[in-house]
């Protein structure tokens, strides 16, 4: 593949595809042949992309003989050339922007803007900052190591940005990793294994093994030191049962139900385009999207007037048109999923504002209104372009409101006043708390969740500290006896 200039439409990409026809796995620094296959497809269109390979056990257990022979001498390389490569892969993704988010768009369905501006900006920034780790590890962690093998289970709706937050980390501590994509959208990280041959990184440093669920279990199980995990609660359940007792180490990054707080002294039209960020960004297929709206009942007509007109300006239609707001939803069923709650919902009583569903995979932008707290609009997560609304009268209210959840990822309060927002802050129950602004990620701020939204951080030092073992402590001087 030429890393030339960047193509200006989707053809660079098409011929991509089409020269490749199907995939094999990213095994030892090579795509293995084509195994029995499936199809990965655009999902604003249902064109077929791609064929990729359903990873067998086997094919997961020759990833992992693969990474533990390169292991040993990924981390004993000095930390510097470690972050060699992993500066030469931030440099090869940002002149590859534009092909990338293109190949994002058409796999995901997410508009191109957001591919563009957003998803692959910040997996440059990822490898960039985690390159300065490498090159810090032995000052910065004394003693640590690295722990091994890592293998690594991410979701579809940041393919690329989330294999990032895993690989980017993992190699910077000296670990080698077995990267399992999710099935709906595997092209760019079969776009990442080429860059990572194009780099020269050692073959093993890096392996891709595509498929599903049935995939992602045999990883589990393979001899792999660390599991790193996004996706569902209930996946991420079976998994950490499945590891107990096995002492391999095990991150989880789970669902969310997360609060999005309007205080009476709020920034309407600034908490409202925070919504546009929050639940309406990537269709609201987002971990720690901004589902449930809580707004001080004395704003909450004001509010609402400002917010469904904003929304009935978003433009939702084909992903790779720039101007298009909202794209399409990754599959139909996941479509079928957020249309089966959205039904429960208003059986139970909930009044949908917009949301309606269009042909194909899309679904307009919307709200629940007059939502009860048991309504099942308000307890699960619908993973799409639809928030919770409703009001609260005091701030312990608001409080008791955004912990009535069973999850805990992430939170976002608006005030025009640093005392009410960081007081709120502190005791909203959550991973990451944002004041006056939603969905603001940096790879240097770590990111995770607490409650049923797992364990374990990635991004900052504390997400480094997760890919290394704690440091061997030194003998300590005891005194003489006598
Ligand atoms: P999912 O749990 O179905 O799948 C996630 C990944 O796990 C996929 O690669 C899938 O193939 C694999 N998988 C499925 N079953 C498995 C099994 N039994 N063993 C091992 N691997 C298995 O989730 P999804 O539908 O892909 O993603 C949506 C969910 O992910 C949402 O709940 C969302 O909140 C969560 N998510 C969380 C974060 C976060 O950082 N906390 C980020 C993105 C998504």
């Amino acid at each position: 593949m030429e890393y030339g200039p960047a193509p200006e439409d989707a053809s660079a990409v098409r011929d991509w595809l089409r020269e490749r026809g199907s995939f094999g796995h990213f095994i030892a620094g090579r795509f293995t042949r084509p195994g029995e296959t499936f199809a990965t497809r655009d999902p604003s269109t249902g064109e077929e992309l791609a064929q990729v390979t359903q990873g067998t056990a086997r094919d997961i257990a020759k990833a992992v003989r693969a990474a533990r022979r390169a292991q040993r001498g990924w981390a004993a390389m000095p930390g510097h050339d470690r972050a060699r490569f992993l500066y030469a892969i931030a440099r090869t993704i940002q002149k590859r922007e534009r092909f990338l988010s293109v190949l994002e768009t058409l796999d995901n369905g997410k508009p191109i803007r957001e591919s563009r501006d957003i998803d692959v900006p910040l997996v440059v920034r990822h490898f960039y900052h985690h390159a300065g780790w490498a090159e810090l590890l032995e000052s910065e962690f004394p003693g640590h190591l690295a722990l091994g093998v890592c293998g690594q289970i991410i979701p579809w709706n940041f393919p690329l940005l989330m294999l990032a937050w895993k690989v980017a980390p993992a190699l910077a501590a000296g670990n080698t990793v077995v990267l399992k994509p999710a099935e709906y959208t595997p092209l760019t990280a079969l776009a990442f294994a080429e860059i990572c041959a194009h780099v020269g990184l050692p073959a093993g440093v890096v392996n891709i093994v595509t498929g599903d669920g049935e995939t992602g279990a045999a990883l589990v199980q393979a001899p792999v030191d660390k599991i790193a995990f996004t996706g569902s609660t209930e996946v991420g359940r079976g998994i950490a049962r499945a590891l107990a007792g096995s002492g391999k180490r095990l991150t989880l990054e789970l669902g969310g139900k997360s609060p999005f707080v309007v205080m009476e002294d709020a920034d309407l039209d600034a908490a409202v385009e925070g919504v546009v960020d929050s639940i309406w960004f990537n269709q609201g297929q987002v971990c720690c999207a901004g589902s449930r709206i809580l707004v001080a009942e004395s704003v909450a007509s004001r509010f609402e007037t400002l917010l469904r007109a904003r929304m009935e300006k978003l433009r939702l239609g084909a992903p790779l048109d720039k101007s298009t707001d909202v794209g399409a939803i990754v599959d139909p069923v996941q479509k079928a999923r957020i249309l089966s709650i959205l039904d429960r919902a208003t059986a139970a009583g909930a009044e949908l504002v917009g949301g309606d569903a269009a042909p194909g995979c899309f679904i307009a932008p919307g709200y629940l209104r007059n939502i009860a707290p048991a309504n099942p609009g308000m307890i699960e997560e619908i993973f799409g372009p639809i928030a919770t609304l409703s009001t609260f009268r005091t701030p312990d209210e608001a409080v008791e409101l955004a912990n009535n959840t069973r999850y805990g990822l992430a939170a976002s309060v608006w005030s025009e006043s640093a005392t009410v927002a960081t007081d709120l802050a502190a005791r909203i129950k959550a991973g990451v708390v944002w004041v006056n602004c939603a969905n603001t990620f940096d790879a240097a701020a770590p990111f995770g969740g607490v409650r049923d939204s797992g364990y374990g951080r990635e991004g900052g030092r504390e997400g480094m500290l997760d890919y290394l073992s704690v440091p061997v402590s030194a003998p300590r001087e005891t005194a003489p006896a006598g």
